[in-house]
C-alpha cells in the first residue's frame, strides 16, 4: 500500500511515486542562500530547507562591517533577508522545517524533516553552519538566559547600566564587547592569554575604548549565582594558577564555534574537530553530496568565503547532474590551484 505522499505503509519510500527534487539546501545562513542563488539561476529549482536558527550565526551580529558591497554596513538580519530575497526571485524555495534524517546509502538521497515532510533529491548542499562552542564549567548550563549568554545583540538591551563579562580573545569576543558598551556601565573581556587573537582593527578599538577593561591570563572556573540570576565568576589564573572572584551581573562567552554535524555520523566523513571533509570542488565522500560553508570551513570562517562557497557548491552540483544526465564526465577544467604537491617539494 502506498499513501499519497508515496511512502509506503512500512514508512519506506516508493521512488516510482514521488518527485525528485534536483537539490536540497539544509541551512539558510549566507552559504545555504547562496547556493539557492545559484541553483535556481541554473534553472534547478532548489528547495532550501532553513533549519531552527534561520539565517545562521549572521542574523544575530549587529552590525557587519566587513562584507563587499556594503560600505556603510547593515545589519546581520537585513542581509539575511537581502539573501533571503535575491535567491527566492531567481526560484529558490524556501521551507521553515529542520531536518532530522538523511539517507545517503541510496539515490535519490532521502530527506527527512521535522514536521514530517520526507524528500527525495537528487543532490544535497549540506550548509548547516556551526554554534557557539560552550565553557562546559558548573553554573553555565543552570545560569543560560539568566544572566549567561551567547548573544550579545539579543541580550544586551537587558543589561542597561550593568556590569559583564565577556569570554574569548577572538573577532566574535572583542565584537560583541565593543557592541556590549552602548548598554553596560562596564565590559570586562576575560582571555585565557596575554594577547588577543582578534583582528588589529578590533584590538584598537577595544584598547581605546573606555568602558572595556581586559583581564588577561584568565579562565572562569565556574559562573556563581545568586536568587537565580547570575552574581560572579570563580576566575582561574592560568600563569599563577590564582584563584579569584569577579562580581558581575552577565557574562557572554564567545569561545569559538562547533560544526552543526548531528545528521552526519556514520554518513559523511569529517575530520577530528567534526567538520565534513569536502575537496576543492565542495564534494563530500559521498557523490552528489556537497558542502558549504563552516560546515566544513575551519579556517576562513567569514560571511563573504562562506558565499563564495555556496556559489561554488552549487555550480559542483550544476556539473554533477550534467554528468547524471548525460552520463559523460563533465570538463571541470584543470584546477589552477593544484599546486600542494610541488610547493611542498619546494618548502622542504
Ligand atoms: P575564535 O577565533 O576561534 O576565537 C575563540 C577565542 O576563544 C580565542 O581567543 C580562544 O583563545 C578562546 N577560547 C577558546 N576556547 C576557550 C576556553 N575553553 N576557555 C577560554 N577561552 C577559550 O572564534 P570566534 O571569535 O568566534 O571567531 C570564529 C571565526 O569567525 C574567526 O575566523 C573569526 O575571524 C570569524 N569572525 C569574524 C568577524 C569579523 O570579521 N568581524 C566577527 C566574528 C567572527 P586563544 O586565543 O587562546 O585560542
Amino acid at each position: 500500500m502506498t499513501t499519497n505522499n508515496g511512502q509506503s505503509a512500512n514508512g519506506q519510500v516508493n521512488s516510482e511515486q514521488k518527485p525528485v527534487e534536483n537539490v536540497i539546501i539544509i541551512g539558510s545562513g549566507p552559504a545555504g542562500f547562496t547556493a539557492g542563488l545559484y541553483a535556481a539561476r541554473a534553472n534547478l529549482s532548489p528547495l532550501l530547507i532553513t533549519g531552527n536558527d534561520y539565517g545562521g550565526q549572521v542574523s544575530i551580529t549587529y552590525d557587519i562591517e566587513n562584507y563587499p558591497g556594503f560600505p556603510e554596513s547593515l545589519s546581520g538580519p537585513e542581509l539575511v533577508e537581502k539573501f533571503k530575497a535575491q535567491a527566492e526571485k531567481f526560484g529558490t524555495r524556501v521551507e521553515f522545517d529542520f531536518v532530522s534524517e538523511i539517507v545517503v546509502d541510496r539515490h535519490p538521497f532521502v530527506v527527512r524533516t521535522e514536521s514530517g515532510a520526507e524528500y527525495l533529491t537528487r543532490t544535497i548542499i549540506v550548509s548547516t553552519g556551526a554554534r557557539p562552542r560552550y565553557l562546559e564549567v558548573p553554573g553555565e548550563k543552570l545560569l543560560t538566559g539568566k544572566g549567561v549568554s551567547y548573544c550579545a545583540t539579543c541580550d544586551g538591551f537587558f543589561f542597561r547600566g550593568k556590569d559583564v563579562l565577556v569570554v574569548g580573545g577572538g573577532d566574535s569576543a572583542t565584537e560583541e564587547a565593543l557592541f556590549l558598551t552602548r548598554y553596560a556601565s562596564r565590559v570586562r573581556i576575560l582571555h585565557r592569554r596575554d594577547k588577543l587573537r582578534a583582528s588589529k582593527i578590533l584590538q584598537d578599538r577595544v584598547f581605546g575604548n573606555e568602558k572595556i577593561e581586559m583581564v588577561w591570563n584568565t579562565v572562569v572556573a565556574e559562573v556563581v549565582g545568586e536568587s537565580g540570576a547570575v552574581s560572579g565568576v570563580k576566575t582561574q589564573n592560568t600563569v599563577t594558577g590564582e584563584e579569584g572572584f569577579l562580581a558581575t551581573d552577565g557574562v557572554f562567552i564567545f569561545i569559538g564555534h562547533l560544526p552543526n554535524n548531528d545528521l552526519f555520523p556514520g554518513k559523511l566523513e569529517m575530520d577530528e574537530d567534526g567538520h565534513l571533509i569536502t575537496d576543492r570542488k565542495l564534494r563530500t565522500n559521498v557523490p552528489g553530496i556537497f558542502a558549504a560553508g563552516e560546515i566544513q570551513d575551519k579556517v576562513f570562517k567569514q560571511v563573504a568565503t562562506s558565499v563564495g562557497q555556496g556559489c561554488a557548491a552549487a555550480m559542483s552540483v550544476t556539473r554533477f547532474l550534467e554528468e547524471l544526465e548525460t552520463g559523460h564526465s563533465v570538463d571541470w577544467r584543470a584546477d589552477p590551484r593544484e599546486f600542494d604537491a610541488p610547493r611542498a617539494a619546494v618548502l622542504a
